[in-house]
């Protein structure tokens, strides 16, 4: 289940933060980046939302594009599966505020304690509305392109970055399953090679998104593969200093 984050308070998406951090942790998240609403990348937002409040920290700021927000009202905090908390405990003062942005247009999110960070959301191409987000801090960026089967424009947006320091994509199957990764718009090792190829600058690649019964596989496969990138498997817990 995803989720990364950033400086203590602004997270990319929202699958494991309540497994991963302390009531107190989850209490400084205040931001989070959504990048579409499958379960594994949403499944901790409930009980964020109740626990941070409990650590007495004020509202959780979500953003994402349009469709991707119109999924998670619909579909989670419907009143049905969960609380709308956008209305609770009233809706000027809400413990839940969802804000719509646009892809391919900057914001900024003031907040972390490094300073305001840059975020641009990019559209890939997923199974469900989806966008991966380019986001920057002063001098440094970090592409992460979310659940993505072979796409176009995330690639470009790499390409035109001056300073990315590391990209995040998703390798989500071993290529015996290549049917079920197509189906479902995700990534083999053999599909991984064909895209980043598309990727003309020498920066080093980072995966996440291995299907848990398939992590040996995929990580023999993808020693096994003659990237033109340095390639790594993201750890689960670690912290990563850029
Ligand atoms: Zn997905
Ligand atoms: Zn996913």
């Amino acid at each position: 289940m995803t989720s990364f984050l950033i400086d203590g308070a602004l997270a990319v998406d929202a699958g494991s933060i309540t497994s991963a951090l302390s009531i107190e942790r989850q209490g400084a998240v205040r931001h989070i980046l959504l990048s579409h609403a499958h379960m594994d990348h949403v499944a901790s937002l409930p009980y964020l939302i109740e626990n941070s409040f409990a650590a007495g920290a004020s509202s959780i700021s979500i953003y994402s594009t349009a469709p991707i927000l119109a999924n998670l009202r619909t579909h989670l905090f419907n009143n049905d599966i969960w609380p709308d908390f956008s209305q609770i405990p009233s809706e000027l003062y809400p413990r839940l505020r969802f804000t719509e942005i646009e892809a391919g247009r900057v914001f900024t999110i003031n907040g972390p304690p490094s300073g305001p960070v840059r975020v641009t959301a990019i559209p890939v191409s997923h199974s469900v509305p989806t966008v991966g987000f380019l986001i920057e801090q002063g001098p440094s960026q970090i592409l992460f392109t979310s659940d993505t089967g072979p796409t176009e424009r995330i690639w470009e947006a790499a390409n035109a970055a001056p300073h990315l320091n590391l990209l995040i994509t998703e390798c989500s199957f071993p290529s015996r399953l290549q049917h079920i990764a197509d189906l479902s718009r995700h990534l083999t090792p053999v599909t991984l090679l064909t895209e980043l190829a598309k990727v003309k600058t020498n920066i080093p690649i980072a995966l996440y998104h291995f299907k848990p019964p398939y992590i040996d596989e995929i990580n023999a496969e993808i020693a096994a593969t003659r990237f033109e990138h340095r390639v790594e498997l993201l750890e689960q817990g670690r912290t990563y200093e850029l």
